[in-house]
């Protein structure tokens, strides 16, 4: 609890939920902290205020041993619940974008790979994926079709041995480095969905990338426009398992599961480091940590991040038991990234004109929240998951 000054970071645990963690899970916390009090912290802001994807920086992510999160084939870190959860609350911690290159590269892409590719295509692509010598991009949102995923309009037409894309994606994260670029797209005869991979979308014809600018939240992980053009993808380019919209959801409970534990990171991050602050600035010949009304911001973040990690634990607890309803992982979500919202703009708060800088890493925590309230289904959308399975009655439509 006591926050040392030789680190970022402090690792808040008020109600020692640590009693549950095993050695394994301690370990594989303790190399992603390491990485990030070494590697990230220290340099990530002036990537984040110019928008530049810190490419090095990101690669050190391979030696850690977490690429592929609870995919256990072909050299993926085969992670437990715990561990996959801990992962993107320790890396959210220090820097949104960092834990987005992972997610979207780790769990959305070789997630997608290894839940519905057939052996041949695990085979042929995980390992790669491991090492990062090849990087996946997850493209389903569309510039008309957001919430409304199971709608897209990108089409897949059938010619001979390949497969014809045509359509627009928006807001895909690694895409303009991706070599694994999947693309969600419907059928053109049959009305199917599917996934299919663009391998080194750069330089493949038809694919025209615009990386999106002006961006207030995790400015150091690049997005993009994509345009397809009569795009040519091998028949065996085709995710083999992935036949509805409820295959590719598969993919996407498991990063709504990780957003959840991505929102009580960036909290956790943003307290620790204004808890630290607020005992070492003075004002008026006392720590500004002694008043009262700094204590009850202190405090109002802490008991919610506790709230966080409690309900990520048990929700890890669930996924370990195959009992973890969509609702469930929606809450998760749903509450976390409305919470991290208040408690890092309440560490914004402790640090006045300061925090209004991102010198002191809060403030891009505090705007790095704003994608999380967003992605992963946007807060509405996770209320309404909640309210479907609370009512049997589906708002959504
Ligand atoms: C930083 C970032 C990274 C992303 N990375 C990826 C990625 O790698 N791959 C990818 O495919 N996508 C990605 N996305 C897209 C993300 O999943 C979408 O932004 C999200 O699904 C919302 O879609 P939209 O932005 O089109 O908003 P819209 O769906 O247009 O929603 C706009 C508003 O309307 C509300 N709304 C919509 N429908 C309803 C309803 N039925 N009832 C009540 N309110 C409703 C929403 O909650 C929201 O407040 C990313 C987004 C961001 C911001």
């Amino acid at each position: 609890m006591v926050p040392s000054t030789e680190t970022f970071f402090s690792n808040i645990d008020f109600y020692n939920l640590d009693m549950h963690l095993t050695d394994d899970q301690k370990a594989i916390r303790q190399r992603v902290r390491d990485y990030l009090e070494v590697d990230v912290m220290p340099h990530i802001n002036p990537y984040w205020e110019k928008a530049e994807f810190p490419y090095d920086m990101a690669m050190k992510m391979k030696d850690l041993g977490i690429m592929g999160g609870l995919l256990g084939e072909h050299g993926a870190a085969g992670l437990d619940p715990v561990e996959f959860g801990l992962v993107a609350y320790e890396l959210s911690k220090a820097d949104g974008s960092i834990g987005t290159f992972y997610g979207v590269h780790s769990g959305l892409a070789m997630g997608s790979i290894g839940l519905l590719g057939d052996e041949e295509q695990k085979a042929c692509w995980l390992p790669d994926m491991v090492t990062l010598d090849k990087i996946g991009a997850f493209g389903l949102t569309e510039p008309e079709v957001g919430s409304n995923a199971a709608r897209v309009k990108t089409t897949a037409r059938k010619d001979g041995d390949s497969y014809i894309l045509n359509g627009a994606k928006r807001w895909i994260g690694n895409a303009s480095m991706s070599n694994l670029l999947i693309i969600w797209a419907r059928d053109e005869d049959s009305g199917q969905f599917g996934g299919y991979v663009i391998e080194n979308a750069s330089e493949t014809e038809g694919v025209t990338l615009s990386d999106i600018w002006g961006k207030i939240s995790k400015r150091a992980v690049l997005n993009v426009d994509i345009k397809l053009d009569n795009v040519r993808v091998p028949k065996a380019n085709k995710l083999a398992y992935a036949t509805s919209f409820k295959d590719a959801a598969k993919v996407l409970r498991n990063g709504r599961y990780s957003a959840g534990w991505t929102a009580a990171g960036t909290a956790s991050g943003a307290f620790e480091l204004a808890l630290k602050y607020t005992k070492e600035r003075e004002q008026f010949g006392k720590p500004i940590a002694s008043y009262q009304l700094i204590q009850q911001k202190l405090v109002e973040m802490v008991t919610e991040i506790t709230l966080m990690q409690t309900l990520n634990f048990q929700m890890a607890r669930l996924l370990e038991r195959d009992e973890l309803s969509e609702g469930m992982v929606s809450m998760a979500k749903y509450n976390n990234a409305r919470k991290a919202r208040y408690v890092t703009r309440l560490a914004r708060e402790c640090l006045g004109g300061n925090g209004i800088v991102i010198d002191n890493h809060i403030a891009r925590l505090m705007l790095d929240t704003e994608a999380v309230y967003t992605y992963e289904g946007t807060n509405e959308i996770n209320l309404l998951l909640i309210g479907r399975e609370l009512t049997g009655i589906n708002a959504l439509t």
